[in-house]
């Protein structure tokens, strides 16, 4: 079975967001974990490596991905950052990654954020973020957004693709996570929160795709892809499902 992956008709780029399946990974980690460092066995990784940027067109290479920190700094990639998986050189401490570069493939991992490609397909510029709530309330959205404009994409060029992550019907959050997502989307953000108790329930895919309007992309260029990752268990790894043990979901995006 070969790995299933997810594409967005808004990207033109060699893209995926991958699955649970389709890979060669046993137990807790089965089958298509992408995760490098969450205890499966590194040749099974390596395996499925391949195996995901193969469904995604993307044959036999290197690709840059950072230590993700839930902050957010997003790096612009070169080819000086390509690396196997578990290969050496410097890992930087990033959530999200642009490039203008061909052939370089930006990852993120994900297991109940929201992950985010990104392209401009008339300046040929990508990028790819690993959206939680605590990157998203610190505004990644902007950071990213800016990053490609340096290097001269234009906001109404961007298209986005808002991959499978936690939504609505399972995100419940304290009044913290509320207070500072009013404080990004302000009167923008009510439609996101809903009141259940002394929680919320916050709509974290359309707030990330609020923020992006609010910055100026279209909203007609932006793609939410359903699934929930908590619902769904046979076909994503959520972390709150798991309360940590499992393995990771990755996108991927690549300039031809
Ligand atoms: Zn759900």
């Amino acid at each position: 079975m070969p790995a299933e992956i997810i594409k967005s008709e808004f990207i033109i780029s060699k893209h995926g967001f991958s699955t649970r399946n389709g890979g060669v990974s046993t137990g807790v980690y089965s089958s298509l974990n992408l995760g490098l460092n969450r205890g499966d066995d590194e040749e099974k990784v390596k395996r499925n490596w391949e195996l995901f940027l193969e469904a995604c067109g993307i044959d036999g290479q290197p690709f840059v991905c950072g230590n993700q920190v839930h902050g957010k700094y997003v790096h612009i990639a070169t080819k000086k950052d390509l690396r196997p998986p578990y290969g050496k050189g410097n890992v930087v401490e990033a959530d999200g990654f642009v490039t203008n570069e061909p052939g370089v493939p930006l990852a993120i991992f994900t297991a109940d954020c929201v992950p985010v490609l990104l392209e401009d397909t008339k300046n040929k510029i990508i990028g790819a973020v690993h959206c939680g709530w605590r990157s998203a309330v610190a505004d990644i959205e902007g950071e990213g957004l800016n990053k490609m404009l340096s290097l001269g994409a234009e906001t109404d060029e961007i298209r986005i693709a808002i991959g499978p992550a936690i939504e609505k019907c399972c995100f419940e959050v304290g009044p913290e996570v509320v207070e500072a997502l009013r404080d990004l989307l302000k009167e923008d953000a009510e439609p996101f929160v809903v009141p259940r108790g002394d929680k919320y329930m916050v709509d974290l895919k359309g707030a990330v795709r609020q923020r992006f309007i609010q910055l100026g992309v279209k909203p007609w260029n932006i793609d939410i892809i359903d699934g929930c990752t908590l619902c769904e268990p046979d076909r994503f790894w959520s972390h709150r499902y798991t309360g940590g043990v499992r393995g990771s979901q990755a996108s991927v995006i690549m300039l031809s």
